[in-house]
């Protein structure tokens, strides 16, 4: 979901019937009173309660606004609450990501949202999104039963890297399946272990394969699906580089820790409105204010920015998503 500078001019007619206003001030001609729209179109960045959008405006004070950031394309505003489902195992559950989630809306000035959570540790997309699943037939119900404004899915943390096949089909049919309920998905994308973690060599992989793996694989199929991605993974890969003296995972260097599991929702929120974190006062008490500002930043930065992937990675899950 990156920005892109948008040049030229729009040209809109507009007949004097539209009461933009500008017809009088137009000089007189034989085809009345005529005034042609010259949008000018301003590309608004995302910033701190600040929604990213094209503003398109004319000299005679007409201007309207459209490609908003945000999950839905659309303008989100504050005065309403928003309901979500959040369906995935311990990377969601742990630290109640859904809390804090609530608690980054809330102090960006949204009213409390209303968050529902599908939750089974170790599970994976293939059975949450197979209703005959003891898992996978809440999730049907639930969507049978709510309407929803937002849903987040992620699958098993290792299996984008070691069972590619069993991501893209699980992440395909959770897709399908919410699609006919007419609610906008979101994929949570996950991350790399620790790069001190055993789980790596013991699956073959180094820290920056499994990092660049889960991303290209989240990006994969959310290119080809039209799915947002909520780019978690890309944020941890950020401050891991930069800033390793901030703790993201727990002891079992897997889980998130407070601040891993704030970075994801801080990449969730930005995700969702197309605004930017960065100056969110709520932050978790084991960081210091000026740790927060960092992931806020990081988190930013990964989802507004340029994707993080590395062209052999891309390469390699394009092709797997389109076989
Ligand atoms: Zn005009």
């Amino acid at each position: 979901m990156k920005t892109k500078v948008l040049a030229g001019m729009a040209l809109t007619f507009c007949l004097a019937l539209c009461g933009c206003g500008g017809g009088g001030q137009e000089p007189q001609d034989n085809q009345d009173s005529v005034h042609v729209h010259n949008y000018r179109e301003t590309v608004i960045e995302p910033a701190h309660g600040v929604q990213g959008c094209v503003l398109h405006t004319c000299d005679c004070g007409s201007s309207y606004s459209d490609n908003y950031l945000g999950a839905s394309g659309e303008a989100l505003p504050t005065n309403r609450s928003y309901t979500f489902l959040m369906i995935g195992n311990s990377y969601t559950y742990v630290n109640d990501l859904w809390s804090m989630f609530n608690r980054v809306i809330q102090d960006e000035g949204y009213l409390d949202a209303m968050i529902d959570h599908v939750t089974e540790g170790g599970y994976d997309l293939i059975r949450f999104s197979n209703p005959t699943d003891p898992f996978g037939s809440i999730v049907e119900d639930r969507l049978n039963s709510h309407q929803y404004d937002f849903i987040f899915y992620q699958d098993q943390s290792l299996f984008p890297a070691t069972s590619p096949d069993l991501f893209i089909t699980g992440a395909k049919r959770m897709h399908d399946r919410i699609q006919k309920t007419g609610t906008r998905d979101v994929l949570y994308m996950t991350w790399g272990r620790k790069p001190t973690s055993p789980d790596l060599a013991a699956n073959n992989l180094t820290y920056e394969q499994h990092a660049q793996k889960v991303m290209a694989a989240y990006e994969a199929v959310g290119e080809k699906e039209g799915i947002p991605v909520s780019r978690v993974g890309a944020a941890f890969y950020l401050v891991n580089a930069s800033h390793p003296e901030i703790e993201l995972y727990n002891a079992d260097m897997t889980h998130p820790s407070a601040a891993g599991s704030y970075l994801a929702a801080l990449c969730h929120f930005a995700t969702v409105f197309g605004r930017s974190p960065v100056g969110c006062t709520f932050y978790p008490l084991s960081i210091t204010e000026e740790q927060a500002g960092i992931l806020q930043q990081a988190a930013h930065d990964a989802v507004f920015g340029d994707s993080l992937v590395k062209e052999e990675y891309r390469a390699e899950y394009k092709a797997l998503v389109d076989g």
